[in-house]
């Protein structure tokens, strides 16, 4: 079994009665001619380095190579304990895990890379705030991996996940949709909710440009999984809302990489345009 777009996807899911996690659990297994049990516990393995990272991220004291960011997600996470988060405690967690994550990054620490080390905060952050808000069993939220696996194949092989080649929409964008499609199918959403959420994600942050100071995976992009976490959750709350995007799937995928073929290659992870190319930035580098 194998699909290569939304489309076919959803007609597997459709036609089968399953959810997008079990048609994923289903590639796996015969892409990789493995056994279930195999393909659940890489997943599993998977799920337990982003929570070690979020853990590490909030006991230690962690400073990025480049000295750009380190200790912010403890700072974000004192104000969830001792104040009260004017976004509410889920986004106000899942910025604080999504930056945390990030920082582990920068100081060369064990992550996934979900899509992509740059959005790796994205998914660790939603999934650990969402677990921790409705109580849901690690099972629950590696299953619901498999979705999110799902909407980043699909964007890998039909668009593509690198900011150097469609900018940070196509990275924390990416991330965004994974997240948002299966925090979408934990809440109880199908197939087409899931990845109604995932069009909204990638429209909401399309045409973000990829501009890391110093060419460094640390300024913007701590801040910017912050946001893709939150984007995620926006997201997927309004198509659990029953609000569908009217643009499908494939074709905002299609939109995306377009929009990103056509940004400046100054746009493109070459720090050479952007908030890398300010003053501020620049003096940053000759540091
Ligand atoms: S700005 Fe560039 S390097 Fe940073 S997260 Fe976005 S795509 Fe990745």
């Amino acid at each position: 079994m194998n699909f290569t777009n939304a489309e076919e996807l959803l007609k597997i899911c459709k036609e089968q009665k399953i959810s997008i996690s079990s048609a994923m659990i289903k590639r796996e297994m015969h892409i990789g001619e493995v056994r279930q049990e195999e393909v659940m516990q890489k997943m599993t393995h998977a799920y337990q380095i982003m929570k070690d990272a979020i853990y590490k991220s909030l006991t230690e004291d962690i400073k990025s190579i480049g000295g750009l960011i380190g200790g912010e997600a403890v700072k974000i996470n004192k104000r969830i304990i001792n104040g009260k988060p004017v976004c509410g405690q889920i986004i106000a967690k899942a910025i604080a895990y999504a930056m945390g994550v990030l920082e582990i990054n920068g100081s060369m620490g064990l992550i996934v890379a979900a899509p992509t080390a740059g959005s790796s905060g994205v998914i660790p952050g939603v999934f650990v705030a969402v677990q921790e808000e409705f109580g849901c069993s690690d099972d629950e939220m590696v299953d619901v991996l498999f979705n999110a696996g799902a909407v980043g194949y699909l964007i890998t092989r039909n668009a593509t996940v690198s900011g150097a080649e469609g900018g940070c929409q196509a990275e924390v964008g990416s991330a965004s949709a994974m997240a948002a499609s299966a925090v979408t199918q934990l809440m109880g959403g199908n197939p087409e909710e899931c990845l109604s959420a995932a069009s909204t994600a990638i429209m909401n942050i399309l045409g973000l440009v990829c501009d890391p100071i110093a060419g460094l995976v640390e300024v913007p992009c701590h801040k910017r999984n912050a946001m893709g976490a939150s984007n995620a959750l926006i997201s997927a709350e309004i198509s659990l809302s029953g609000i569908v995007n009217i643009i499908p799937f494939d074709e905002v995928v299609d939109a995306m990489y377009k929009v990103g073929r056509s940004l400046p290659r100054e746009l493109r992870e070459t720090a050479l345009g952007g908030i890398a190319a300010t003053p501020t930035a620049c003096k940053m580098c000759i540091k």
